[in-house]
C-alpha cells in the first residue's frame, strides 16, 4: 500500500483545508470510499464510513480529524501546500490517508471478519471540536460501536515507534473572559469614580493564588492570563478592563472547582472596591482519559506489527487537548501516539510549526496499528 498511501497523503497535503471548510478533504475521502465499495454518510464535512464484516460482532471505530491551521508552510517540499496561508501542520493529512488505508485494509477482508468496522473522518479538530457534533448525530449508534481508537502522529518520536499512556492523556480546557466594570473620572478626582484598572490588578493577583492554594500538590493546573486591555488616556479612570484567560487541568473535577473560584474571585474582588466583575465561561475539550485495558491491546498489536522495543511509554499527561476526548467519554478505547519523524534525517520539526514534515514510513506502520489494534478487538 506504501505508494497508494503516500499518494493519498500528499494530495491532502497539497489541498489542506481549514476547521469547518473540508468540503474538497471530505469530497476526496468519500469517492476513495466508494471506490473501495464502502457505505458512507456524509454530514457537512464529516464523513463515516461502515465496514460490515461476514461474520457477526463487535463494532470497533476508528477515527481521524481531516483539518489543517493557518499556517504559511516553509518546508521547500515538492508536495508542500499549494493554499497559501493553510498548511497541514499538525499531519492531520496523514491521519486521514491511514484511515483509507485501513479502510482498504478491512473492506479487502470484510467477508472474513467477525465484526464491524466504522470509520470516522472527523472535521474542525483544531477550533470547534468536531467530534461532538458527530456524536450528537449518531455516529456511535447504529450499529452501536463498542469500541473507539484514534491516533495522533508525533515528529518527536522516529517512525516504528508508539507512545502509549493508560489513564489520562490529555488535559481539559476552559476559556475565561472577565469584563470588570468601574466608573469614569478625570485622573486627578479619582474619589468620583472607581478604578477598573486598579481592580483588575487585584484580580489578576487574586486569580493567581488560585491554582497555588485550591488544587492538590499532587494534581495539575495552570491558569494564564493571555490578554488584558481597557482605558483611553493617562488622566482617565478606566471604566472598564477585560482579561481573556486559559484553564489547564487534567482532571475535570479540578477544572469545575477553579472556574466557581475564578468566579468568586472577579465577582468579590471586583465588588468589595466599588465596581463589579462577571466571569465568562467557554468550555473547551474534556480531559481524554484511556481505558488502562484498551491501551494493553494496543500495546500487544504494537509488539506484533512493529515489533519489540517499539513501544514507548509516557510518564505524564500532556496540557494540551485533544477532542478525541469526547470519544472516549461515550466508549471504552485508546488513543496514542505514532512515531512519524525521522532524527537522523533531521526530520523532528514540531507539530504546529512551518517545518512540520514526517518519514512516510509512518505511513503504512499506521495502517498496520490500526488493523492490529482493531483485529484484536473484534477477535475479543
Ligand atoms: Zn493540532
Ligand atoms: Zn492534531
Amino acid at each position: 500500500m506504501r505508494d497508494w498511501l503516500s499518494g493519498i497523503r500528499r494530495d491532502f497535503h497539497r489541498n489542506p483545508e481549514l476547521s469547518q471548510e473540508e468540503n474538497r478533504t471530505a469530497d476526496e475521502i468519500e469517492r476513495r470510499l466508494k471506490e473501495l465499495r464502502i457505505e458512507t454518510r456524509r454530514t457537512g464535512t464529516a464523513v463515516v464510513g461502515m465496514i460490515r464484516g461476514g461474520k457477526p460482532g463487535k463494532t470497533v471505530a476508528l477515527r481521524a480529524d481531516i483539518d489543517a491551521l493557518p499556517i504559511r508552510e516553509e518546508t521547500g517540499a515538492k508536495y508542500a501546500s499549494r493554499r497559501e496561508g493553510v498548511m497541514h501542520a499538525c499531519g492531520h493529512d496523514v491521519h486521514a490517508a491511514i484511515l483509507l488505508g485501513a479502510a482498504r485494509w478491512f473492506s479487502e477482508r470484510s467477508a472474513e471478519l467477525p465484526g464491524n468496522v466504522k470509520l470516522l473522518f472527523q472535521p474542525a479538530e483544531e477550533t470547534v471540536g468536531g467530534a461532538e457534533s458527530m456524536i450528537r448525530d449518531g455516529c456511535l449508534e447504529n450499529p452501536r460501536v463498542d469500541f473507539v481508537l484514534g491516533l495522533h502522529v508525533m515528529p518527536y518520536l522516529d517512525a516504528g515507534k508508539v507512545e502509549l499512556k493508560k489513564g489520562t492523556l490529555n488535559g481539559s480546557s476552559a476559556t475565561l473572559n472577565i469584563s470588570i466594570r468601574g466608573k469614569s473620572a478625570h485622573g486627578a478626582y479619582p474619589e468620583a469614580g472607581v478604578d477598573a484598572v486598579l481592580i483588575s490588578a487585584h484580580v489578576v493577583t487574586a486569580l493567581h493564588a488560585l491554582v497555588s492554594r485550591y488544587v492538590s500538590p499532587l494534581d495539575s493546573a495552570v491558569l494564564t492570563i493571555g490578554t488584558i486591555s481597557g482605558g483611553t488616556r493617562t488622566n482617565i479612570l478606566a471604566d472598564e478592563v477585560v482579561l481573556g484567560a486559559t484553564l489547564r487541568t487534567v482532571d475535570d473535577r479540578v477544572r469545575d472547582v477553579l472556574v466557581d473560584r475564578a468566579r468568586s474571585v472577579v465577582e468579590g474582588v471586583s465588588a468589595s472596591l466599588g465596581g463589579s466583575g462577571v466571569l465568562d465561561v467557554s468550555y473547551g475539550y474534556v480531559a481524554l482519559i484511556n481505558d488502562n485495558a484498551c491501551v494493553d491491546v494496543l500495546a500487544a498489536a504494537a509488539e506484533e506489527v512493529l515489533g519489540p522495543g517499539s513501544v514507548v511509554w509516557k510518564e505524564k499527561p500532556s496540557m494540551g487537548v485533544e477532542d478525541f476526548s469526547f470519544f472516549l467519554r461515550e466508549r471504552p478505547g485508546a488513543f496514542y501516539h505514532l512515531g512519524c519523524g525521522k532524527s537522523s534525517r533531521g526530520i523532528c520539526a514540531p507539530l504546529h510549526s512551518s517545518k512540520f514534515d514526517i518519514d512516510e514510513t509512518c505511513l503504512a506502520l499506521g495502517v498496520a496499528m490500526q488493523a492490529a489494534a482493531a483485529l484484536r478487538f473484534l477477535e475479543g
